[in-house]
């Protein structure tokens, strides 16, 4: 199994003071996690060299909040990811709830991007998830299940990838997943993976995302098939974001 991972997502949060600021206190406060787990930060595009110029030489790495698929051209206002990768992320995080709502994110543009990030060498944390009504109407695991297949199609190897499953009436709500609603998605993703990439599925990371924070966390990492959080509030504060990372590293794999 892949070790854990806690990712911060900062949304669009902070200046470069500010973000400076709050990545040398999380450089700062960080326990040794070498060997045992991945951090990483996903501040907004226009601080992405600044972080980058703090974490250096930490055990932080970087990632963008989004990419675009093209490698360039005229694209206004786009980002690609090889200028991503120039700005120090090894992570992008791909289909976002916020951008499927707000952007109108497709599972089809979600494909082209997570191909792309694998194309360059950027890691995809591919983000998917039912919002209130689905689950109200009981299905979940039709949406989600949809989610992954689409995201996912044409993948083979999958050593790169990194699923996080996000609830959407969970985020930025303060009502998280139970740690028994969230294995259930996580296990049901697991298995259309081991369905997709046989043993090589179980070195897949899922990492939860909704309400994370230092309290709620340790109950959730240690469910199997939970490796990790994306994290947006409580990523926002040095002191609930390394909490979050210590509850990874007493209970989770
Ligand atoms: C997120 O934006 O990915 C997220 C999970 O946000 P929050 O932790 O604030 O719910």
């Amino acid at each position: 199994m892949a070790a854990w991972m806690v990712a911060g997502n900062w949304k669009m949060n902070n200046t470069t003071a500010e973000a400076v600021a709050l990545a040398k206190e999380i450089v700062a406060g960080l326990p040794d996690i070498a060997g045992r787990g991945e951090v990483v930060l996903a501040p907004s595009f226009t601080v992405l060299g600044s972080v980058h110029d703090v974490i250096r030489g930490s055990n932080i790495a970087l990632a963008s909040q989004n990419i675009f698929f093209e490698d360039k051209g005229a694209y206004t206002g786009e980002i690609s990811p090889a200028m991503l990768k120039d700005a120090g992320c090894t992570y992008a995080i791909i289909g976002h709830s916020e951008r499927r709502k707000y952007f109108h994110e497709t599972d089809e543009g979600v494909n082209l991007k997570t191909k792309k990030c694998l194309a360059v060498g950027l890691k995809p944390i591919v983000c998917v998830g039912e919002t209130d009504e689905e689950r109200e109407a009981g299905i979940t695991e039709f949406v989600v299940g949809i989610q992954v297949k689409k995201a996912l199609a044409g993948i083979t190897d999958m050593a790169d990838v990194t699923i996080a499953y996000e609830p959407v009436w969970a985020i930025g709500t303060g009502k998280n997943a139970t740690p028994g609603q969230a294995e259930e998605v996580h296990g049901f993703i697991r298995n259309i993976l081991r369905d997709l990439y046989k043993e090589a599925s179980l070195n897949v990371r899922i990492l939860y995302g909704g309400s994370v924070t230092a309290e709620n966390f340790g109950e959730l990492i240690a469910m199997k098939n939970i490796n990790g959080a994306l994290v947006g509030g409580a990523s926002l504060k040095s002191g609930s974001f390394l909490g979050i990372i210590s509850r990874a590293l007493e209970n989770g794999q």
